[in-house]
């Protein structure tokens, strides 16, 4: 270590930020373990030289932060985090501090340690009375109407007492996945895990919202045991079972480091079939009064600790490296694997992305790399295992023609293009995206059939797909093709002619127009005949559509073969007007929005509501603005909408003006 008081300062700003991006935004940019392992870096050089660390040291405050948008309850008794272990010496270790304090054969409760936020529950009279976040441990966020709406959080217990539990909301796996899909085909960004989903859920200020994401909760903990006369942990959670709260049933108690161990082994095994994300397992010490003898710090109570599971990551040999051409002409390299299970899945081929990316890790065929894959993220090639590369293997070199056509590939920033507009392969990425579920969605139309119709020269535009009809016969003679199956193929092709413009724009392959870009268009242009007239300015007038999208959009509909091929969309019927809802918000429409600091709504998907609602989001406030949306910590920007004197409005105003639609 060069310079450990540097380090730490270093340490200590940039988990400050990934703490920010983690609470505040619900959107982290890094892994929990890479997180994790900068955490532990920084608490080692603490240690070691504590001089050097600072007073706002993210090692001595439990993260999080309190939203100005809601109310605030302050807790009785702080809602702490939890100190981490990794390791079986780690867990040794925990267990050793605990018998030093002369608590002989200590029994623990083993829990999962439920991937999602904590929440204070207190009931007065047996009735739910308020529902708080963590918040910075002290003071927490008012969330009580949106607890109302998990179903497995009772209202009332069987009993009529005063009692506060607390405990873990959560999203289940199959929830994150319905909403990513719904995302997905609504051009937003999928949200990274369970955790960000089930925090960004329960912190709405419309609960409406937190309803329709469908939250669970599992309850853990009872802050006052004392109270109800319950002398260990184990009896403070059939209580609370007993009361009516949902309490995991995978809770043990067991003895000593083997039962901890035993349980962490028996839980890694069943994580993958679990119908919810677990980071971990959390190790409780039983007996209250030794808890109380224990303590605990600022951050964490010391007679707990969570063990952090291990990286999902598995190693497999690299086979080959093979390169594939996409739809826009771009040559990729991709990994072929000696097929290995990762959290549940058969991983045989991934993308390398580009050959920066695989030159930048060294990665050879021969090697032996590391996979991973998190949450809900496309498994990657992490790093290459150069210590189990024996014999020297020859570098990666990307391909200098293109692998179906053989033309020369030309080089544009990091990526290869095949310039070929008649190269097969292109011709046939273009088809399976057309007909793929994001764009015109057409059932039956997968990548094997689409690719057998241009082989056998059925379809080499996308206009042929609607006219089909005319190879039926010879369609039925292809193996495992009835005249059901192609009847109902041919039906969902006609059905795709109705699809709402975004769609259609979608799945001609525009370069850099995904479905997101796609639906900004469709909403603000309502016809393909509109966009078709936009000139180049116009378009990159729009907020999110740069200069690149806005050029790519207007050199495609320049293009003589292009506007033949809208024409002969046209002419076979297919639907080029928008049919979402295209709301004309007279109290938004034309009015032009600046959005400055935090809000708990995720900026884009305001910026989306405003634009849907007929309104402008420009970045930099002038005399023409006019509302300012001002959320927590605010820039340059509030001082100076308030020089101008232009109409400020808070997260719930805004909120409240776009529900006026
Ligand atoms: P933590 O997640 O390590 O552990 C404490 C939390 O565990 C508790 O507050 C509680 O909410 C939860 N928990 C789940 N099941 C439990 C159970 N059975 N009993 C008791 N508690 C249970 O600590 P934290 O302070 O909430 O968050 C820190 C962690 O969050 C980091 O270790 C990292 O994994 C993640 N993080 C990631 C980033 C990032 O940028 N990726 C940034 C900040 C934090």
């Amino acid at each position: 270590m060069n310079n450990p008081e540097k380090r730490i300062q270093e340490l200590t700003d940039i988990i400050t930020r990934l703490n920010y991006e983690y609470y505040t935004l619900d959107n982290p940019s890094v892994s929990d373990n890479e997180y994790d392992r900068l955490m532990q870096e920084l608490i080692k050089l603490e240690d070691m030289y504590p001089n050097f660390a600072k007073d706002n040291s993210p090692t001595k405050k439990v993260g999080g932060k309190v939203n100005e948008s809601f109310k605030k309850i302050t807790h009785e008794i702080p809602l702490l985090s939890l100190s981490n272990v990794f390791t079986e010496s780690d867990i040794i270790t925990f267990d050793s501090r605990i018998r030093k304090e002369n608590i002989n054969n200590p029994k623990y409760v083993c829990e999962l340690k439920i991937d999602g936020l904590s929440v204070s529950l207190r009931y007065k009279h047996g009735e739910l009375f308020y529902a708080a976040t963590r918040g910075n441990g002290i003071i927490g966020e008012d969330i009580t109407d949106n607890v109302k709406t998990i179903k497995t959080i009772p209202l009332k217990l069987n009993q009529d007492i005063d009692i506060e539990v607390r405990g873990e909301i959560y999203i289940s796996k199959r929830t994150l996945s319905r909403i990513n899909e719904e995302r997905r085909r609504d051009g937003l960004e999928p949200f990274k895990n369970a955790r960000n989903l089930a925090a960004g859920s329960i912190r709405q200020l419309d609960s409406k919202i937190a309803a329709e994401r469908h939250l669970d909760a599992f309850i853990y903990h009872l802050p006052n045991p004392m109270d109800y006369g319950i002398k260990t942990h184990f009896e403070a959670l059939e209580f609370m079972k007993k009361l009516g709260f949902v309490i995991n049933s995978n809770n043990k108690l067991v003895e000593g480091i083997d039962g901890i161990l035993e349980y962490i082994q028996e839980k890694t095994k069943i994580r993958e079939t679990l119908p919810y994300d677990i980071d971990g397992v959390v190790i409780k010490l039983n007996n209250i009064l030794d808890q109380m003898k224990l303590g605990s710090t600022v951050k964490y109570p010391k007679w707990a600790t969570a063990y952090k599971f291990p990286p999902e990551e598995v190693v497999t040999k690299l086979k080959d490296i093979i390169f594939t051409v996409g739809r826009t002409g771009q040559v990729t390299p991709n990994a072929i694997l000696e097929p290995v299970d990762v959290m549940g899945s058969t991983i045989s081929k991934t993308t390398l992305h580009n050959e920066d990316y695989v030159k930048e890790k060294d990665i050879r065929v021969g090697d032996y790399v590391v996979i991973i894959k998190a949450g809900d993220v496309i498994p990657r090639v992490e790093s290459v295992k150069k210590e189990r590369r024996i014999k020297e293997l020859p570098e990666f070199k990307m391909c200098e023609n293109c692998p179906i056509c053989n033309t020369p590939l030309i080089k544009k920033d990091s990526n290869y293009y095949c310039p070929n507009l008649k190269c097969d392969a292109r011709h046939i990425e273009g088809l399976i995206h057309f007909s793929s579920r994001e764009a015109m969605g057409i059932l039956g139309l997968g990548e094997r059939i689409v690719e057998d119709l241009y082989n056998l020269g059925f379809v080499k535009k996308i206009t042929d797909f609607y006219h089909l009809e005319k190879y039926k016969k010879e369609l039925m003679m292809l193996e495992g093709y009835g005249e059901k199956s192609i009847d109902n193929l041919l039906n969902e092709i006609e059905k795709s002619k109705e699809n709402s413009l975004e769609r259609l724009l979608f799945s001609l392959g525009i370069r850099h127009v995904g479905l997101k870009t796609a639906t900004i268009l469709a909403r603000k242009y309502l016809t393909l005949d509109n966009i078709m007239e936009a000139s180049i300015d116009e378009l990159s007038d729009i907020p999110d559509i740069g200069c690149e999208i806005s050029k790519s959009v207007y050199d495609y509909f320049n293009e003589e073969k292009n506007r033949e091929l809208i024409e002969e969309l046209r002419n076979l019927g297919v639907n080029f007007n928008y049919l979402g809802k295209s709301i004309d918000n007279p109290l938004i429409k034309d009015k032009n929005f600046v959005i400055t600091g935090t809000l708990s709504i995720k900026r884009d998907e305001l910026k989306d509501k405003i634009i849907t609602n007929g309104g402008k989001v420009i970045e930099s406030v002038s005399k023409k603005t006019d509302f300012v949306v001002l959320g927590e910590n605010p820039g340059s920007k509030y001082d100076k909408a308030l020089k101008l004197n232009i109409k400020i409005l808070n997260e719930q105003e805004i909120l409240d003006l776009l529900k006026d639609s």
